[in-house]
């Protein structure tokens, strides 16, 4: 069983999230974090899906090496943006025929001004998702990308929580944003209850280990770094060993919070380093892996 949706119905999962280096050293850490992540026996794990063409070749290359080379189960990412709907239908079908089986659809955001402009032949992830479907029937297992405080462009939350509802009705599961507190995780959850969806939604985790550059993702993805966090963590700026274990100290309190209010899976991502996850992991009294065949 390696379909993310089957995992999902079988118990809580775990996965960690990578993405493909640029470089050699890069990939020297990757293959590394890989090593040390696997014997923790993650229901599956994720390669993000860049900008750039180059980039684009590696999400597929890595993905396709962890399912050959690993005992670990892997989704690709794939983002609509810059392509043309025949270029998604035959990057998926290079999925479909490799025997991967779970992609993680998504919209993707505008390039950065050194990429070229952007296009989109399929404007909302919702379509992208038809399409997976379309192209790996049975084979796929689809997931969504969900933003527990509001996607950035959304006209208001209310639409932004009807939007997701509507594109989880054909998608099998949506794994979140990274946030920072329990409470905007469990209010989403309940919206969803409201619209009726009751498809799984992992909940993303993201281990601070350096604090500006959350700070800056967090700006970037529109999730909000809560200010009593930033301060305790500004104040220890210049000991990394003591950012990094409060860090994880605060990542392991909400994942037992999320754990308690019965999110299904828990989604680390890494930055392609594995000491914070599996500090984070081993502070947790997670359940077994669901056994795969
Ligand atoms: P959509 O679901 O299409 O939503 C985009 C916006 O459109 C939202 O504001 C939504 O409310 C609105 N909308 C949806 N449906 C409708 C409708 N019918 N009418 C009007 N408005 C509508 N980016 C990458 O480039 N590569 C990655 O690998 C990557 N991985 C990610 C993984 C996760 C877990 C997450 C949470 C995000 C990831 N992203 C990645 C970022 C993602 O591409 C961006 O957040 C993007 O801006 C939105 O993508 P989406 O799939 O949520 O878009």
């Amino acid at each position: 069983m390696t379909r993310i949706d089957e995992l999902l119905a079988a118990g809580v999962t775990t996965s960690f999230e990578f993405f493909p280096p640029k470089t050699d050293a890069g990939d020297a850490r990757l293959r590394e974090a890989l090593k040390e992540l696997e014997p923790l026996e993650p229901s599956y794990v994720s390669v993000t899906y860049g900008a750039g063409g180059g980039t684009r070749e590696r999400t597929h290359r890595l993905v396709v090496d962890i399912l050959r080379e690993t005992s670990m189960t892997p989704m690709a990412h794939l983002t609509a943006v810059s392509h043309t709907r025949d270029e998604l239908a035959g990057l998926l079908a290079r999925y479909r025929d490799a025997g991967v089986e779970n992609i993680l659809a998504l919209r993707g955001d505008p390039p950065q001004a050194d990429e070229g402009e952007g296009f989109w032949e399929l404007p909302l992830a919702i379509e992208l998702v038809e399409l997976a479907k379309d192209v790996g029937g049975e084979q796929f297992s689809v997931g969504v990308a969900a933003h527990p405080e509001g996607h950035p462009l959304a006209e208001s939350l209310a639409d932004d929580r009807r939007n997701l509802a509507a594109k989880l009705e054909v998608a099998d599961f949506a794994v979140t944003q990274f946030f920072f507190q329990a409470e905007d995780y469990l209010a989403m959850m309940e919206d969803l209850d409201r619209l009726g969806c009751t498809k799984p939604v992992v909940a993303g985790v993201m281990p601070v280990t350096n604090v500006r550059q959350i700070q800056r993702f967090a700006e970037l993805s529109g999730a909000a770094f809560p200010r009593w966090l930033s301060d305790r963590l500004l104040e220890v700026e210049d000991d990394p060993e003591e950012v990094r274990r409060i860090g994880v100290d605060v990542a392991t309190r909400m994942c037992q919070q999320l754990l308690e209010a019965g999110a299904p899976g828990l989604h680390f991502y890494t930055l392609n380093r594995s000491t914070a996850t599996r500090e984070i992991h081993a502070n947790l009294d997670l359940p077994a892996p669901a056994a795969t065949e």
